[in-house]
């Protein structure tokens, strides 16, 4: 299987984010929250017009689902999902010009900016060893797999998904001196950062109680 290598740009950013120095790494969840929530918009909008989009508006979610043995978070939406050339193309490559710009001289105030700035899909990175992206898109019936360790690039392969939309799995990274992974597999922990920066989020979360 061919490992595809990141976009330059994508790679600094990506780099950034695998050693992030950055303590506030918990707004990963936000930001992989916005996306989901985008997504569902852009299938919800959809629907407005397009009477094939056979999801109810009630229906719609984001599921987080904790595994503490396999140290796997689980984001799920029923949003649009992506196609195979929509996930190498959104996840290979940073188009956002601005995310990168703060990065060229290292002041202190940069730090800050990482915070309000949307820094994307990559600051999964800063809490996971590896992410794995399972998406299908609406209107097509093929799903695929995009999953990438960091620095190595990324594969995309066929995959198995029954429903529309796009699960994210996290290995969250081993606790290391002075750095604690561990509470991002803590549930109560998860429902806090939820509702410190997705309060707003007009879709339920839900998270999925751990099976024992
Ligand atoms: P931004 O949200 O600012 O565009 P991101 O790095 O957060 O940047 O995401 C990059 C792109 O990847 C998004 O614009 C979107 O097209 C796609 N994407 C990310 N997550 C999802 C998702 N859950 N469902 C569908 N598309 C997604
Ligand atoms: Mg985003």
């Amino acid at each position: 299987m061919a490992v595809k290598e990141f976009k330059a740009e994508s790679k600094k950013l990506l780099d950034m984010m695998i050693h992030s120095i950055y303590s506030n790494k918990e707004i990963f969840l936000r930001e992989l929250i916005s996306n989901a929530s985008d997504a569902i918009d852009k299938l919800y909008f959809k629907s407005l017009t397009d009477h094939s989009v056979t999801t109810k508006k009630e229906d719609y979610q984001i599921l987080l689902e904790l595994d503490k043995a396999n140290r796997t978070l689980t984001l799920t939406d029923n949003g649009i999902g992506m196609t195979k050339e929509e996930l190498e193309e959104n996840l290979g490559t940073i188009a956002r010009s601005g995310s990168l710009d703060f990065k060229k001289d290292n002041k202190a105030e940069d730090i800050d900016i990482i915070g309000q700035f949307g820094v994307g899909f990559y600051s999964a990175f800063m809490v996971a060893s590896r992410v794995t992206v399972i998406s299908r898109a609406f209107g097509s019936d093929t799903a695929w797999q995009w999953e990438s360790t960091g620095a190595e690039g990324y594969t995309i392969t066929e995959a198995d998904k029954e429903d529309v939309g796009t699960k994210i799995i996290m290995v969250i990274k081993e606790n290391a001196e002075n750095e604690n992974y561990d509470e991002f597999l803590d549930e109560y922990n998860l429902v806090h950062i939820v509702k410190k920066y997705s309060d707003y989020v007009r879709y339920p979360i839900r998270m999925e109680r751990e099976k024992t």
